[in-house]
């Protein structure tokens, strides 16, 4: 049996919210055809079409109307009016720089999470042990909001939707994109059967702009929601040995079901987006970390989701590191020339021959303030979430 189910489709190229945003397809272009040359013919790998979805499913996460509404957006023939443009950002924020309203935009988004629901099908079933969905994990989105790239919440519908088909499955979701999972977080505040536990760099630096670790869930959810902000300029030691202290016993003791892991890449030293100093190491060691946490459950089920990542270079490097690592193969370390050829000539983009990074060098005194801050950081979230975890 192919024990890991990679996700992906063409259309997803279509996920393309203007020549200069960051979410530009060039990512998802240069990575899929990273793992086209290296994976696809490997065994332990099946690469899967998606499905889109039923938009009467999104319900289950998002209101009537703002589906309605972004049907209606989404229509080359309808959204021109300048009544429903404005509607649409003042009342649902769609239509504003960061989610800008784009032709069609409601398929793909509704293939979007057709994809991440499919992944979690698959899993349930014992398809597959792992999966990668390589455009999702749009964790920003809230049920009535577009918010930070995302419209529909792939991750949520997804979670209510197998909670519905699976009652009683304990949910762990793992977020070490670049940003707050704020989207997956508040939807779930009050529900203890899904655990959110996002790292990010600081919403006091940072979009979004919350998920502070004083936010541990509320009534029966209570302690169910973690969140660390991590200090702007963390590095790779570091910010996995955050991961490291905290996350493997939390996951002992909560016992999940189900792992799902959004997994972006933003929080890479090349990103645009952030501050963070990671490279493809802590991306390879995360994927071993979560491949460990999977492989201590009863039955290893780890729904992986691409996330953010806005430098095509250092989101094809750094997915590839993920999903090798996650898979437990060996990573191919230096490119295949004929990927190097193909984004150059296709993406217009210079690929480096190194698939691994190189150490980052900081001054000893630049790293003790960020150890100092972190410190810092690590005592509030102590004794925020004590209480309820021991770590
Ligand atoms: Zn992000």
């Amino acid at each position: 049996m192919k024990k890991f189910g990679l996700f992906y489709t063409d259309e997803y190229l279509k996920y393309s919210l203007g020549p200069l945003h960051p979410m530009n397809p060039k990512r998802i272009a240069a990575s899929i055809s990273l793992l086209n040359y290296t994976l696809r013919d490997q065994d332990e790998f099946a690469l899967i079409a998606p499905n889109t979805v039923d938009p009467s499913v999104l319900e289950i996460a998002h209101s009537v109307e703002y589906i309605e509404t972004m049907k209606k957006l989404s229509n080359p023939e309808t959204n021109s009016s300048s009544e429903l443009r404005d509607k649409g950002i003042a009342d649902y924020g769609i239509g504003t720089s960061d989610c800008p309203v784009f032709d069609h935009m409601a398929e793909v988004a509704e293939l979007i999470v057709g994809s991440t629901l499919k992944a979690g099908e698959e899993i349930m079933k014992g398809t597959f042990s792992k999966t990668f969905v390589m455009l999702a994990g749009l964790h920003h989105a809230s049920r009535e909001r577009a918010s930070g790239f995302c419209y529909y919440n792939d991750i949520n519908v997804t979670i209510h939707r197998l909670k519905k088909l699976h009652p009683g499955t304990k949910i762990l979701y793992v977020d070490t994109d670049l940003h707050a999972g704020d989207g997956v977080n508040y939807e779930f505040f009050r529900d203890p059967e899904v655990l959110t536990f996002s790292i990010h760099e600081s919403g006091k630096y940072l979009f979004p702009g919350n998920c502070f670790s004083n936010e541990v869930g509320l009534k029966e959810g209570e302690g169910y929601a973690i969140n660390f902000p991590t200090f702007p300029f963390t590095y790779d030691e570091l910010y996995v040995e955050l991961l490291e202290n905290y996350l493997p016993p939390i996951t002992e003791s909560y016992n999940p079901d189900l792992i799902i892991w959004q997994a972006g890449v933003d929080g890479h030293a090349d990103d645009p987006l952030g501050h963070l100093m990671l490279t493809t190491e802590t991306y390879s060691k995360l994927g071993l970390l979560i491949a460990k946490l999977g492989e201590q459950m009863d039955t290893p089920k780890v729904l992986s989701l691409g996330g953010g990542g806005y430098n095509p270079i250092s989101v094809a490097k750094s997915w590839f590191a993920e999903i090798n690592s996650l898979a437990g193969v060996d990573q191919l370390k230096v490119a295949p020339n004929e990927w190097i050829d193909k984004c150059r000539n296709e993406l217009d983009i210079e690929m480096p021959k190194n698939l691994l990074d190189e150490p980052i060098q900081m001054h000893k005194k630049e790293k003790d303030e960020i150890l100092d801050e972190t410190e810092d950081l690590k005592a509030e979230f102590e004794k925020n979430l004590s209480p309820y975890w021991s770590f």
